[in-house]
């Protein structure tokens, strides 16, 4: 079967490999139908993703039907259309038994650590599997993932109907973390420093936008939250500055959410935290989120149509990275078909 490879950074290739065969803890054989390509899949390509490891078998928005399972599989059945967890954990260590096995000592990713989904078959245990509702397709079904983590960073940052919540950063990321933040709360300021992408998070809900490029952060962010600051922040941009900003634009006993993996030293200092008593909270990956986003969409509280820009065939995916590369304004999210 093919799949796709970093070699090493910048160095993408389609790769002929074993179809997995089904064992005790992978019991549960998954066709692949369609897979996303990510922000993170380009940071592992360009090798600006310090987490991944070589030769890697990139992809973790994965989408297929069931083809094959274990003996004593009993959620799931063949034929079945679902969704795969991209983390797996060992179960046993601290962060485990805490019940945040996003963050297990011994955490492997799928597409990051261990070998991911842009291959045309998938070994997976079952409890990774989650069926997916009739009312979703394949490809827009890559979309649950992305919103797996936007659901686990409103829940690392606590969000409620009262708080005033700072989105900073109107991108993918921060698109997605506005659908479900926009379900909790509505007093949300988007900053960005594209106008068009602060005109569509305004279309999906934010009540205030600040372009960053034009206008004061901080004035404006006090303008919007009667002169207090935010009650809570989220960094969805992921660039240098963005703690220092966040800690200086969140109010008194406020949160700040982390979500970049930025290893560029930014000067903090240690006031700015305790004077205010800001809790700082980092947000990684999702805690067993994908129920949840199913839930809604079951619910229908979320529709994750739309957010799909262009498709390519698996075998072609060297062209849709460096159309990705090429940074079209017209990209949205784009999908790996398995139909070549
Ligand atoms: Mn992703």
């Amino acid at each position: 079967m093919k799949a796709v490879q970093i070699v090493k950074p910048e160095q993408l290739e389609i790769i002929e490999v074993e179809k997995p065969v089904l064992d005790e803890k992978n019991n549960v054989l998954v066709k692949m139908t369609a897979a996303g390509i990510c922000g993170s899949d380009v940071g592992i390509y360009h090798g600006t993703n310090a987490a991944a490891t070589y030769p890697r078998i990139i992809g973790h928005e994965m989408v297929g039907v069931v083809a094959e399972i274990g003996s004593d599989v009993t959620h799931v059945k063949v034929g079945d259309r679902v969704i795969v967890n991209q983390v797996t954990s060992c179960g046993t260590c601290y962060p485990c038994r805490k019940n945040r096995g996003n963050v297990c000592d011994h955490l492997a990713a799928r597409g990051v650590h261990i070998d991911g989904g842009f291959r045309e078959f998938i070994a997976v245990s079952e409890s990774d599997c989650y069926i997916l509702p009739d009312s979703i397709s394949d490809q827009d079904a890559v979309m649950i993932e992305p919103t797996t983590i936007a659901i686990q960073s409103c829940s690392r940052a606590g969000l409620e109907q009262d708080d005033m919540l700072l989105l900073y950063g109107a991108g993918a990321l921060g698109s997605s973390i506005l659908r479900i933040a926009r379900q909790m709360c509505d007093h949300i300021i988007v900053a960005d420093i594209m106008d068009d992408k602060l005109e569509e998070a305004k279309a999906a809900g934010a009540k205030y936008t600040i372009n960053t490029a034009k206008e004061s952060f901080l004035e404006k962010v006090l303008e919007y939250t009667h002169g207090r600051g935010a009650t809570v922040s989220i960094d969805a941009a992921c660039v240098k500055d963005s703690l220092l900003n966040l800690l200086k634009a969140t109010g008194n006993a406020g949160r700040v959410v982390t979500m970049g993996f930025s290893t560029a030293p930014t000067e903090v200092n240690q006031f700015l935290i305790t004077s205010k008593e800001l809790e700082v909270r980092g947000s990684r990956l999702q805690n067993k989120m994908f129920g949840k986003a199913i839930e809604l969409i079951k619910a229908g509280k979320l529709d994750l149509s739309g957010s799909i820009s262009h498709t390519y065939p698996l075998t072609k995916a060297q062209e849709a990275f460096d159309f990705i590369d090429s940074k079209d304004p017209s990209i949205r999210k784009i999908v790996l078909t398995f139909d070549f």
